[in-house]
């Protein structure tokens, strides 16, 4: 994987809420799903997205919290931008979105809204209620808003062996997959069902998840399509050992790989995200396609 050095890194994409007093505070860690803390709690992740789960608490106005981008753009602007790791995340941000600006409308016939992924640093302040880092990236519904704490890649490479550095614009795009979801009611469709039949919560949530996963997908694949606003493209080349890399991480963080690692038994009716088999399955459908209406994770078998 290669970015442009050239591509202009909007950092208007992004909210820096690392500095001063914002979400520096002790977290509450929301609890959501089975809440057994440890590396579940870690990895659950991408779980946050499951709207409906513990979410709605303390539910703070959105926009409360603002963040302070003047230190990140002028890091941004500068010649070793590509060298910081929040510059690069701010680049992945900026292809997944102009990639759905043009494939939304063309491939799913919705218009695309573009929004903002808040960098925090420990704990956060959302709309869904207040996040710690343990929770690992997410994407809340109620502010439109995809969150995280940059440490996070740690976590994935140290604890979870998804070492590639493509796993990071795999997991935005998973993320940014939300967000289409919440544009298209998708996710409001799914929680209502969840609310009827409670029984198939979990199910749904796994059907959610890989949606997500095939989102990104569809994404990698036209990623080296996409360009800054001036029309210099963000990456020059993306290569066979950067997709397995994303898939490398969706195998890492399944439901069942997680239940391995914690020495937990594995068990099926209790997946939220998807097995690493089903992970894989539906980043490939995405990837192999290119078009996000292949992605049709709600009817049969997955
Ligand atoms: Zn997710």
């Amino acid at each position: 994987m290669e970015l442009n050095e050239n591509a202009r890194i909007d950092t208007s994409q992004v909210e820096d809420r690392r500095g001063g007093g914002a979400g520096g505070g002790l977290g509450i860690p929301i609890p959501i799903g089975g809440g057994r803390g440890g590396i579940v709690g870690i990895v659950i992740a991408v779980l946050v997205a499951l709207v409906g789960g513990g979410f709605g608490l303390n539910a703070m106005t959105g926009g409360e919290e603002q963040g302070d981008n003047t230190a990140l753009e002028q890091r941004c602007a500068a010649d070793d931008a590509l060298e910081q790791l929040d510059c690069r995340n701010t680049l992945y941000v900026n292809s997944i979105q102009a990639y759905w600006r043009t494939a939304l409308p063309q491939d799913l016939g919705e218009q695309y809204q573009p929004t903002r992924t808040v960098f925090f640093s420990r704990a956060v302040n959302t709309a869904c209620g207040q996040a710690d880092s343990g929770v690992g990236p997410f994407y809340c519904p109620a502010d439109s808003l995809v969150y995280i704490d940059l440490s996070f890649y740690e976590v994935l490479a140290t604890q979870l062996g998804a070492e590639g550095e493509f796993a990071q614009p795999y997991v935005l795009a998973h993320e940014y997959g939300h967000h289409v979801q919440n544009l298209l009611g998708t996710n409001e469709q799914v929680r209502r069902q969840q609310q009827r039949d409670p029984g198939n919560a979990n199910d749904l949530s796994v059907r959610l998840e890989l949606q997500a996963d095939c989102y990104a997908g569809a994404w990698a694949k036209n990623a080296t399509g996409t360009a800054d606003d001036s029309g210099q493209r963000i990456f020059t080349s993306i290569t066979e050992r950067d997709i397995a890399e994303a898939i490398d991480t969706a195998e890492a963080i399944g439901d069942d790989a997680i239940s391995r690692r914690a020495d937990r038994p594995v068990n099926p009716d209790e997946f939220t995200h998807g097995s690493s088999e089903q992970r894989r399955q539906w980043f490939n459908r995405g990837y192999d396609s290119g078009d996000p209406a292949s992605c049709d994770t709600f009817s049969g078998a997955v």
